[in-house]
This record gives C-alpha cells, sequence and structure tokens, in this order.
C-alpha cells in the first residue's frame, strides 16, 4: 500500500521497532513530569543513533542517515504514536544549515549535531511575535568585527538540552537595516539568561523558557548565511517542520484507534461490547477514515518534495498536511477519551496524554488559522489545479 519500496519499508520498521521500545517508559515519564532518568535518557539517544534513525534529514555528507523525504516522514510518523516526547531522544538537525553554514559553524556546531554529540534549539517567537514573525523586536547591531544582540525570546524549547540556540532578529544597522537575519549563539554565552520557565500542558522533560538575550556579542562567524537572507531560514524550517507535525500526527492517530478500538472490544456494557454500539462504531469510523485522508496527503506531500516540485506549492501543501493532520489528530483524541470514558480521563490513560499533547499541534509551527491564510492567499494566486 501506499507504493513503499522494500528500503521504505524497512527504515519504518525500525523506527516502529524503537518506538515499541519506548512506549513501556511512557508511565514512568508521565508520573516524573515528562522525564526519565538520565542514563535512560542517554540509553535511549545512544539507541536511535544505533539503530540509524538520528539526523535522517541530514544528508551523508555531513555525517546523516541521506533519507528521502518520505522515509522521514515514515519515521516521525512511527516515533509519533510515543507520548511524552521519549523520542526527542532522535534528533533532526536544521537540513536547511548544510548548504550554507560557513566552515566555523560547520565544524563547530553542524557536524557535532550530525553525529548526536550536541543539539540545537530555537529562539524565533516573542511575546508579540509568534503568527507574525515579521514583528520580531529583538535586535543585531554590528560593532566592529562582532554583532551585539538583544531581545526577549518565548517558548524556547529544550533550552536546557541545547548547547546552541538559533536566534532571529532585527538587525540595526548597514545596507539591510530594519530586515531580519539569523544568528547563532551558544547557551551559555555571556547576557544569555532564563528569564522564568512556564509550566505547559504537556508533561515533557523538555521545558519551554522565556529567554533573554541581553548585549550577547558574538563574531560575525555566527550570523548564518548573510544579512540579505531575512526570514528564509525560516520558512525553509516551516515546510520542513509542518510536514513533519504532520507525520507524528498521523502516529498520535494511529495509535489512538488502535488503543481506543481494543478497549472498545472488550469492555462490556449492558451486556455486549462497545464496539457493537453504533455511536462508538460511528466515532471508531470516522477516525479511521480520517486517518487514511490524513496519511494519503502526507505521503503524497513528502514524494512531492522529492520529486523538486516548485517551492511555493510546497508551502502550500505543507501547510494543508499540517493543518488537517493535527485537526485530525485533536479531534481523534478527544473522540478516544470518550470511548475510554472515565478512564480516559486518567493520565495514565494513552488517549489522555496524546489529548493533551496534541494540542499544541494546531498552535505551533503556524497555528490552524495561519494554514488557513498560507493555502488560500497560495489558492488565490496559483489556482485550484497548481496546489491539488
Ligand atoms: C509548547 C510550545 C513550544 C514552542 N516552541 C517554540 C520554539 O522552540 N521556538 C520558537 O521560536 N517558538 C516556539 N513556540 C511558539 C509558537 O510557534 C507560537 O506560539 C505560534 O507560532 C503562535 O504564535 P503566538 O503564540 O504568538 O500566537 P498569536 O500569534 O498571538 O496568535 C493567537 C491566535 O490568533 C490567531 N491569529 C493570529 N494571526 C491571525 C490572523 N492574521 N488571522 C486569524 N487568526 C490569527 C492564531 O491562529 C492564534 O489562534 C512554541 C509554542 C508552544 C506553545
Amino acid at each position: 500500500m501506499y507504493g513503499l519500496t522494500a528500503a521504505d519499508l524497512e527504515i519504518q520498521a525500525r523506527a516502529r521497532g524503537f518506538a515499541d521500545e519506548l512506549i513501556p517508559y511512557e508511565a514512568e515519564a508521565e508520573a516524573n513530569d515528562g522525564r526519565l532518568s538520565d542514563e535512560l535518557e542517554k540509553a535511549h539517544h545512544e539507541r536511535a543513533i544505533e539503530l540509524g534513525l538520528h539526523a535522517t534529514n541530514l544528508p551523508r555528507s555531513v555525517g546523516g542517515q541521506g533519507c528521502t523525504t518520505l522515509q522521514q516522514v515514515l519515521v516521525q510518523e512511527q516515533v509519533g504514536r510515543v507520548t511524552n516526547a521519549l523520542a526527542w531522544s532522535m534528533d533532526t538537525p536544521p537540513a536547511w544549515w548544510v548548504d550554507v553554514a560557513n566552515d566555523y559553524q560547520r565544524e563547530r556546531w553542524l557536524l557535532p549535531s550530525a553525529r548526536g554529540e550536541i543539539s540545537e534549539c530555537y529562539a524565533i517567537t516573542e511575546e508579540g511575535a509568534g503568527s507574525d514573525v515579521a514583528a520580531i523586536q529583538a535586535t543585531a547591531r554590528r560593532d566592529g568585527d562582532d554583532y551585539v544582540l538583544d531581545g526577549e525570546k518565548w517558548h524556547v524549547t529544550s533550552f536546557e538540552e541545547a548547547s546552541y540556540v538559533f536566534f532571529q532578529a532585527v538587525l540595526t544597522t548597514g545596507e539591510h537595516a530594519g530586515q531580519q537575519a539569523l544568528f547563532v549563539v551558544d547557551v551559555d554565552a555571556p547576557g544569555v539568561r532564563v528569564v522564568r520557565t512556564p509550566a505547559y500542558t504537556h508533561s515533557i522533560g523538555h521545558a519551554h523558557p522565556i529567554v533573554a538575550f541581553e548585549g550577547v556579542r558574538v563574531p560575525a562567524s555566527h550570523l548564518v548565511g548573510t544579512e540579505a537572507d531575512g526570514m528564509s531560514f525560516v520558512y525553509e524550517w516551516f515546510r520542513f517542520e509542518r510536514l513533519m507535525v504532520a507525520a507524528r500526527c498521523l502516529g498520535a492517530t494511529e495509535r489512538l484507534i488502535d488503543e481506543a478500538t481494543a478497549f472498545a472490544k472488550e469492555r462490556i456494557v449492558d451486556g455486549s461490547p462497545l464496539i457493537e454500539r453504533q455511536l462508538v462504531q460511528a466515532m471508531l469510523a470516522d477516525s479511521l477514515t480520517e486517518l487514511f485522508g490524513a496519511r494519503s496527503m502526507t505521503y503524497e506531500t513528502a514524494r512531492s518534495v522529492d520529486e523538486g516540485v516548485d517551492v511555493k506549492v510546497l508551502h502550500a501543501r505543507s501547510s494543508m498536511v499540517k493543518l488537517y493532520a493535527s485537526e485530525t489528530a485533536g479531534r481523534v483524541a478527544d473522540r478516544a477519551v470518550q470511548i475510554f470514558g472515565g478512564r480516559g480521563y486518567m493520565r495514565e490513560n494513552v488517549a489522555e496524554r496524546i489529548w493533551r499533547e496534541v494540542r499544541v499541534e494546531r498552535i505551533w509551527e503556524g497555528a490552524s488559522e495561519i494554514q488557513q491564510l498560507i493555502i488560500a492567499d497560495q489558492l488565490a494566486k496559483r489556482g485550484r489545479a497548481a496546489l491539488v
């Protein structure tokens, strides 16, 4: 089905096996605010590397796995079945960096990231700039051979685990003053400080602190690409990550359907199993149908990336799959909780955890409304036939 090759099926099975190894640790993680012991987290990370599931998105030239986009989707889909972000033990370092990283960036951060020795995080969003990335207030001022960075960033996921952070800022000097540029900053650089670490809905080991950058001085070699590159890396990241969000939502949706179906078969109400009740059947039937739709369009979009389809078309398709798969996961999670009844409201129940965890899939990497705006904009500009 889906025209997967032998190589596709092999990596899919490998990722499924890894997910199945992680699932038994979910309850322990949930009971500990999403955290496992340092030894277990290290062991899972090493296992991901051993299985060839780390840096699937990077080319072999920098030590990545050189997977096709479809294969990356297959991997992310499988690990999307796991709760509490336990599968973050494998990373996808930024592939867009490979072509633009200077020698210093390549040796210092990119290659060690590909080897799984260090990891990155992203500081783009601000209190007054989320959906509207163009409203960013953080600044980068050129001073001799350095840049001086200032700003406060919100929701910096994995800041505590990362070695370096991508910092998006508005240039205040030079030919490109007023435009945005991207910088790499070591998380322990002088002037970088955690303001506070708010609690979030999900129980995962990685926090999302608010981080202040106060007069952070970095050499010009920390600029990613050129001053003229603006938001292009952010957009490239969005296209990739929206597809991967969709893939992980497919995995979550599949697990919800499997678990809710199994429960509905064994739970006897008034003498017969829930699965024989038509109201429950309707919920499961709708969920399965929506999974089929979401999966088909996600695989097809991944293929269109591999085929080198026009980047604007890919931008719209990535938005469509992110929108549809994340909204599907949200609906299915809600139905699964309902099917489990009171058990579905207990944190030890997988449906409850997924229900909380997939909520953010409709918000980060561009909220659903932003995906709708992008899709409608492309429809108006290019017409239906170019997109679907
Ligand atoms: C758990 C978590 C982790 C995150 N991790 C990171 C990270 O690592 N790095 C990072 O930089 N950011 C991160 N983010 C930020 C995330 O990308 C933003 O929250 C997201 O882009 C939405 O921006 P916002 O929160 O400012 O919402 P807002 O932009 O304030 O939007 C609020 C609501 O208004 C809607 N809206 C906005 N504009 C329009 C419009 N024009 N038309 C109609 N509706 C609109 C939105 O869809 C949304 O529903 C994270 C967020 C969360 C919750």
